[in-house]
Order: structure tokens, then C-alpha cells, then sequence
């Protein structure tokens, strides 16, 4: 082969290899999700931005993926303005626990809102496609079940959760607009609960919880009697999905629901917990937080009718991973902690 037209100095025949790659934008990508979605495109051959600004991300997450040369950091906030060059944006930037993003729940609904703005602007100039990661609260305490997508929700405009709930709303609601008014390729994946390795040990979500109690002996925490319900969809299964839906038909706009159909009451993953670490933990039952919703089970027939994507992981499995991961976490705190 004559490679005369080749730059000679600094060629590297694999860049062939990657003709196909492109450069995408991760928003929040230090986080729980983003960590693992940096990591799946960075496998995948793409050189990979993560913006995120550290509130509730941790730059832990991301020591597997810091040597790889296509993987780059940028400390940034979204709710300002962001001038990147890019083929493909996922903006996930937004804290997920209601313990975090209560805390301080304008700069919440800021992150959704302007970040939205901001991300869909940045998309806009490049023509980039733009995936948004929408959440079932957007159905908030629903009145029906399992929820579909095309079911508007039941959300208190003005309560404690209404920073995301709201803040993801308009979001959605902006994505749309930029898409009718723009022309935007847009995607917008509607996650339910999801857990797994890189879970904040003490963001308040329930698996954390659960496992970090019953690995420290201490009592499980179930606010209200335990009868509300989840469904609860392992990493690497919502992965996939976010992966396939952005690789989707140009007419697949979602919003499409992503998560895992086996609905099961808190009190019962609090027992299952309890058995799978073998813990002496006993159950305390605290208040329900205000507007709880009391079940929640996404119906992902248009997941599994456009994306070919259903849930792989079943639930005892993805908490056999996840439980091992709390254990070398502790491991290394109580290392650190004797040296
Ligand atoms: P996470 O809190 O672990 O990650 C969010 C990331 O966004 C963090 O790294 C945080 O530092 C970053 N971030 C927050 N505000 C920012 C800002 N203003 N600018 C830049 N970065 C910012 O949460 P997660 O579970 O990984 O969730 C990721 C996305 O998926 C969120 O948008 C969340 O709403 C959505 N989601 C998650 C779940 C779930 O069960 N994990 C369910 C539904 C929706
Ligand atoms: N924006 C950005 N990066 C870009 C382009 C735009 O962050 O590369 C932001 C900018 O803050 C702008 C917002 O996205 O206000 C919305 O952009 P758009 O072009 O839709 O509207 P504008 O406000 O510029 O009229
Ligand atoms: N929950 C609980 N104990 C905890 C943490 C959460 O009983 O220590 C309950 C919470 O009230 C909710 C469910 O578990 O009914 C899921 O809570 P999480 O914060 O994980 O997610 P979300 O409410 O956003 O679905």
C-alpha cells in the first residue's frame, strides 16, 4: 500500500481502525451512570469528553478510564454556557438522589432547565444528535400502571421533588421544541431506577442504603410500611439501552422507557438484602418523605419494539455485583482509615 499521503510523523495505522469513531459529549459523566456510559463508548472505539462540575460525581469512578488517550475531563457547571466541538451529545448532568438534589433544589431545577438549554444550543450549532436522560418521575406518584410513555403524569408542581421532577419535565419539554422548531436529532430515554457498581455509598438511594446498612450491621432504614414499590434495572442493561437508543432510526425520538419490569416492594428488597449479605440487620421503619410515589414499573413494550432492548440482569445477580462492590469500598475506607 502506498502510504505516501499519510502524515509520517506520529501515524498510527490503527487510526484506520476508527474510521467510524466519533468524539461524544458525556454530561455528569462523573457519576454513577455517566461513569459506566464513558466507559462502554470508550470500548466502543469513541473518543470520549466528560463534563461535569463534581457535586455529587467523583473522579474515583473514572480512574479505570484516565490512562485511555480518547478520554478527556473538563470541570465545567451546564448551566453555563459550553463551546466544545462534537458529534454526539448525553446529557446526564443532573444529581439523581432526592437526598442530593433537595439539597439545593434551585440549582437543580437550574441544571435541568438551563443545562437543557445550554446542551440543545451547543447541539444545535454543531447539528449534533442529543440524548437526554429523562426519569420516570416525570409520571410522578402515577394513577396508572405499569406507566407507558404516552401516560402525562401525576406531579405536584410545588413540593420537595418538584426541582427534578419539573426540572426534568421542562427539559423533556425544550428537547421537543428544539426538535419541532430546529430540526435537532433528539433523543429522549426515560429512566427508572437503576443501581449498581459506582453508586454513591451514601447518596440515599435505596440500594445504597439497603447494602451499606446491612453490610455494617446496622438497621435497614424503610421509610413508611414498605409497600411501595420499585423496579429496579442493573447498569450495564440501561447502558445498552441509552447506547442503542441514541444509535437508533432518525424518527426515534422516545420518549422511550428504560428499565427493568420486576416490580418489587421496598420491604421485600430490604429482606432480600438482608439475606444475600447473610446481615443480623433488623428493619426500623421511618416517615415516608413527602409525595413519595407508591408504585412505580415501567412498561418498556416500545423499548423492546424499537430498540430490540430488554433487561438481561436479574435482580439477585445485579445485587451479587453490587453488594461485592460496597465491600472493597468499605475495605479501602477502613485501609485508609487504619494507615
Ligand atoms: P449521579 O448523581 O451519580 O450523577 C450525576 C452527575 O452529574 C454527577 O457526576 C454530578 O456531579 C453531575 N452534575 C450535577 N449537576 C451538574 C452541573 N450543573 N453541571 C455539570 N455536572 C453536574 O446520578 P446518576 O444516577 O448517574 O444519574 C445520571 C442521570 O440519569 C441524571 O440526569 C438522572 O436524573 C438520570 N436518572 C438516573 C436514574 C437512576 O436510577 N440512577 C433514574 C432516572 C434518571
Ligand atoms: N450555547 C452553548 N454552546 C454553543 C452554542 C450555544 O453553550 O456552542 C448556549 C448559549 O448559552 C445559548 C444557548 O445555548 O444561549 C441556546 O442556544 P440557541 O442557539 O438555541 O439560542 P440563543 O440563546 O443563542 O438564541
Ligand atoms: N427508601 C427507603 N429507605 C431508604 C431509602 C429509600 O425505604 O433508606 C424508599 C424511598 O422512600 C422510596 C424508595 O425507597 O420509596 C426508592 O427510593 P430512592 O431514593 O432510591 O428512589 P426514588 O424515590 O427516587 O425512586
Amino acid at each position: 500500500m502506498n502510504t505516501s499521503n499519510f502524515p509520517q510523523d506520529g501515524y498510527d495505522p490503527d487510526d484506520l481502525l476508527h474510521l467510524s469513531a466519533k468524539r461524544i459529549l458525556v454530561t455528569g459523566g462523573a457519576g454513577f451512570l455517566g461513569s459506566h456510559l464513558c466507559a462502554a463508548l470508550l470500548a466502543q472505539g469513541h473518543e470520549v469528553l466528560c463534563v461535569d462540575n463534581f457535586f455529587t460525581g467523583r473522579r474515583s469512578n473514572l480512574r479505570p478510564l484516565l490512562s485511555n488517550p480518547r478520554f478527556e475531563i473538563l470541570r465545567h457547571d451546564v448551566t453555563f454556557p459550553l463551546y466544545v466541538e462534537v458529534d454526539e451529545i448525553y446529557n446526564l448532568a443532573c444529581p439523581a438522589s432526592p437526598f442530593h438534589y433537595q439539597h439545593d433544589p434551585v440549582q437543580t431545577t437550574k441544571t435541568s432547565v438551563h443545562g437543557a438549554i445550554n446542551m440543545l444550543g451547543l447541539a444545535k450549532r454543531l447539528n449534533a444528535k442529543i440524548l437526554q436522560a429523562s426519569t420516570s418521575e416525570v409520571y410522578g406518584d402515577p394513577t396508572v400502571h405499569p406507566q407507558t410513555e404516552d401516560y402525562w403524569g401525576n406531579v405536584n408542581p410545588v413540593g420537595f421533588r418538584s426541582c427534578y421532577d419539573e426540572g426534568k419535565r421542562c427539559a423533556e419539554t425544550l428537547f421537543f421544541d428544539y426538535y419541532r422548531q430546529h430540526n435537532l436529532p433528539i433523543k429522549v430515554a426515560r429512566i427508572f431506577n437503576t443501581y449498581g457498581p459506582n453508586m454513591h455509598p451514601d447518596d440515599g438511594r435505596v440500594v445504597s442504603n439497603f447494602v451499606m446498612q446491612a453490610l455494617a450491621g446496622k438497621p435497614i432504614t424503610i421509610y413508611g410500611d414498605g409497600s411501595q414499590t420499585r423496579s429496579f434495572c442493573f447498569v450495564s442493561d440501561l447502558i445498552d439501552g441509552l447506547i442503542r437508543l441514541m444509535g437508533s432510526a432518525e424518527d426515534v425520538t422516545g420518549p422511550i422507557n428504560l428499565g427493568n419490569p420486576v416490580e418489587l416492594r421496598i420491604r421485600e428488597l430490604a429482606e432480600t438484602v438482608i439475606r444475600m449479605t447473610r446481615s443480623s440487620s433488623e428493619l426500623v421503619f421511618e416517615p415516608l418523605p413527602q409525595d413519595d410515589p407508591i408504585q412505580r414499573q415501567p412498561d418498556i413494550t416500545r423499548a423492546g419494539r424499537l430498540l430490540d432492548w430488554a433487561p438481561q440482569v436479574p435482580l439477585e445477580k445485579g445485587l451479587e455485583t453490587t453488594i461485592s462492590y460496597f465491600r472493597k469500598i468499605i475495605a479501602a475506607t477502613q485501609g485508609a482509615a487504619e494507615k
